[in-house]
This record gives structure tokens, sequence and C-alpha cells, in this order.
């Protein structure tokens, strides 16, 4: 018997003496020039992706995950996007849901192509939208891809691992500079931030750093079973357009015609758009 244990002790955590077990059967192993992948097949989450010792995504609770990493925003645009960029998510799982509203063109700029052929051959369910003919792939760092790029994307997400390694330039007041520049006059920037529970002051620099940059930024939540803690945490930034001012009818028909075209979605909801958006008195308290 295997047991595999992320140890929450590394840069950024505020429960260095904490980590998540889960027993596992079997295990894949392979060292990029940019980091360790590890796949695992896990007793209770199905397979397992683990980046440098940190889980990424499992078959079980990912839907969480990409389905609020995009549809916050996508529905808070409002119309068919033309041009969407994410940054990070070599696994596919949130490109898998930005085709979901039928997007002209994604970019997924992705720094590890080895992440991505990984999990075209072990993650299919996560994995299946990366070879849609509207899907480009580039390998790059996103950091560096973004630069000089103006009025293009009507959305960008950062999908992107701690900020530990390659994914620390993401987390930078020059990069969001760059991305709002990189946005349409109406386009909207998500970027997952950390588990305002066991890294809050991580998830507090990064909604302080977007509010240097964007007029409204808009942090929101959701459980999470196998990132620290399980309370994880997204936010928006946008130039004008307010997630918490979407019109509630407008959202449950465009939500219903979206499940009636791409199949039923398994957390986000016309009401988990606004409550998500509640915000518990502890993160945000001076310490
Ligand atoms: N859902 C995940 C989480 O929060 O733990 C993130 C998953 S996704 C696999 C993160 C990806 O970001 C990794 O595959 C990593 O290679 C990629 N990445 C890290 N830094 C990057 C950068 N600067 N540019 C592009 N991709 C980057």
């Amino acid at each position: 018997m295997l047991w595999f244990t992320e140890y929450y002790s590394g840069e950024g955590m505020d429960l260095k003496g904490t980590g998540l077990t889960i027993k596992v059967k079997n295990a894949l192993t392979t060292k990029t020039p940019f980091q360790e992948i590890l796949l695992l097949d896990t007793e209770d989450f199905g397979k397992m992706l683990v980046l440098d010792g940190a889980i990424q995504t499992t078959e079980k609770d990912e839907f969480i995950y990409h389905e609020m990493i995009v549809h916050p925003a996508l529905f808070t645009l409002g119309r068919k996007p033309e041009r969407v960029l994410v940054i990070g998510g070599g696994d596919g799982g949130t490109v898998r849901e930005v085709i979901k509203h039928n997007p002209e063109k994604v970019e997924l700029v992705e720094i590890d192509r080895e992440v991505v052929e990984f999990a075209k051959r072990e993650l299919p369910s996560i994995s299946c939208a990366l070879d849609d003919e509207r899907v480009e792939l580039i390998f790059d760092d996103g950091r560096e891809y973004i630069k000089g790029k103006e009025n293009l994307y009507d959305i960008i997400i950062v999908d992107c691992s701690d900020p530990i390694g390659p994914s620390r330039v993401l987390y930078e007041e020059e990069f969001y500079k760059d991305a709002f520049k990189a946005l349409k006059d109406d386009g909207i920037f998500v970027t997952q931030s950390e588990s305002p529970f066991a890294q809050n002051r991580v998830h507090k620099k990064v909604v302080k750093e977007l509010q240097k940059v964007f007029s409204i930024v808009r942090p929101y939540f959701a459980f999470i079973p196998t990132y620290p803690s399980g309370m994880w945490s997204f936010t928006i930034g946008s130039k004008i357009l307010d997630p918490l001012t979407v019109n509630p009818e407008k959202l449950l028909g465009k939500v219903s015609n979206l499940e009636k075209s791409a199949g039923k979605l398994k957390y986000y909801n016309s009401q988990i758009h606004y409550g998500a958006f509640a915000v518990p008195n502890f993160i945000y308290e001076e310490e």
C-alpha cells in the first residue's frame, strides 16, 4: 500500500505543520526542465496530477476548479468571446470549460510542453478540448508572451501553480499591467489566487496588486477538497464589467442555453455566481 502526502510547508504557506495524505494505487513520474511531474492513480480521487510535490488536479474534484476559474468571467462578459488567452493550465481543464462558450479562438500558453503531452495521454477527460481546432497551443513563458500585446483579448485566464518557480512572475503588478493592456476595452482578467485560509498573505497580495491596475477587482471563493485547507479563491480584474451586476434573469437564460449545448455543469450555476463573491470577515482583517 502506497500513500502520497503533499506537505504544506512551501513558501507562502500558513499551515506549515499540515499536509494532505491520499492512498495511491500506482505512480508514474518524469522530470522536465521546469518541474517534476507525478501522475498518481489514487483510491478515492481517480488520477491525480502533481507538480513539484503540489497537487494540481484530480479526476474527482477538477470540475470545481475548472468551472469556477472560467464561468464567472465568461458569463460576466455577456457576449460570445472572440479571443481568449489561457496562461498555464496545461492539463486542459480550463480550455475545456472555455470551449463551452463557443469562442472563436483560444490560445493556451503553457511553459512546459510535457505537462500537455502527459495530460493528453493520461487525463483524457480533462484534456479533451486541447485538440479542438479553435485551440492554439503555445509553449512559452506566459509572462513573456503577453508583453507588448494590446487590445486583443476578451478574457485572460491565469491557471498557474503556486508563486514558486516559473509561476512566480504571474503574481506581479507588472504582469497585471501588461495583461490590462492586452485586454479589449470591456475585457476581463481572472487568476487563481490561492487559498485565503492556508496562504492568506499570498491571496491578499494578489488582490492588492490587481487593485493597483484594474478599477473593478472581485475575489471569489470555492471549496476544492484536494487544495490546501479546501478553501480556494480566484480573483477577477475587470475594466468596466462587474460580475456582481450581471442581470440575474439574463444570466439564468445564458446558463441554461450553455447547458443545452454543452451538457450540465456540475458546480457553477446562477446562484453560485453571486454567492461565490460573498467575503468571509477573516480574510481581509488586519493582522
Ligand atoms: N489548477 C492548478 C493549481 O492551482 O494547482 C494549476 C494547474 S496548471 C497544470 C499550472 C501550469 O502552469 C503548469 O502546467 C505549469 O507548467 C504552468 N506554468 C507555470 N508557470 C508558467 C508560466 N510562467 N507561463 C506559462 N505556464 C506556466
